[in-house]
């Protein structure tokens, strides 16, 4: 069986979010009277990581305190606000349409609440190329719960999806669930990594303990490192 199956990480992946999350952040990090070296930059360092575990991170508490708890709920009002969708990046839908002519079934994975990633996801057409596209709620507190679904709603079994999908993500923490998704992760370089090639990229991760399949630095090249592949 070929490998038919690509899902992608939205934020920061498929949308240009990241910053704005970051700013929400700050924001709500600063009501709570943590100083800006601890929250500047954070979410973007620590990014696929679940909300509770990089507020707890910066608030110094655990993620379940109530605290935590009160600023996540705060971000989450304020980041998925209905008037706040992030836009497209350039390199997407040439990515879609080139797998999916392919042949290819594509999903997305998000830790987006599940109604923002379907404002999202009407705002930018993702209807024509994505057979589904999963969100969190209030029970699945991240994406890497969504194995089990994804198997569910291509109708595949566990060991068809780990010889037959791919997981394209910009944060090093997707590296991490593809691998544990029985998967192969494709990291986008969107930010970082100045001057440092694709086999370069793919080396420090590897170091730093985040196995990826392989890196690109733009999503245009992800189709032929997957047909390359198949
Ligand atoms: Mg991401």
């Amino acid at each position: 069986m070929g490998k038919l199956i690509v899902a992608f990480d939205v934020d920061g992946n498929l949308v240009r979010s990241v910053d704005a999350y970051q700013e929400v952040f700050s924001e709500v990090a600063g009501n709570y009277g943590v100083p800006k070296e601890r929250h500047y930059g954070h979410l973007i360092r620590t990014t696929g990581d679940p909300i509770e575990k990089q507020f707890g991170a910066v608030m110094d508490l655990p993620c379940e305190h109530p605290q935590v708890l009160e600023a996540v709920a705060g971000w989450r009002r304020m980041a998925y606000s209905p008037d706040k969708i992030a836009p497209l990046y350039g390199d997407v839908l040439p990515c879609f349409e080139a797998l999916k002519t392919a042949g290819y079934r594509l999903c997305a994975t998000s830790s987006m609440k599940q109604d923002h990633l379907e404002r999202t996801a009407r705002a930018h057409g993702f209807g024509q190329w994505l057979s589904f596209w999963l969100g969190t709620d209030d029970r699945l507190i991240d994406k890497s719960h969504h194995k089990p679904m994804i198997i569910g709603r291509f109708g595949i079994t566990p060991a068809e999806f780990e010889g037959c999908s791919y997981l394209s993500g910009d944060g090093k923490v997707d590296m991490r669930i593809a691998k544990r998704w029985g998967s192969r992760g494709v990291f986008t370089v969107r930010r970082g990594y100045e001057g440092k090639s694709s086999e370069e990229v793919l080396g420090l991760l590897g170091e730093e303990g985040y196995e990826a399949f392989a890196v690109v630095k733009s999503l245009t090249e992800l189709p032929d490192v997957i047909f390359s592949d198949s």
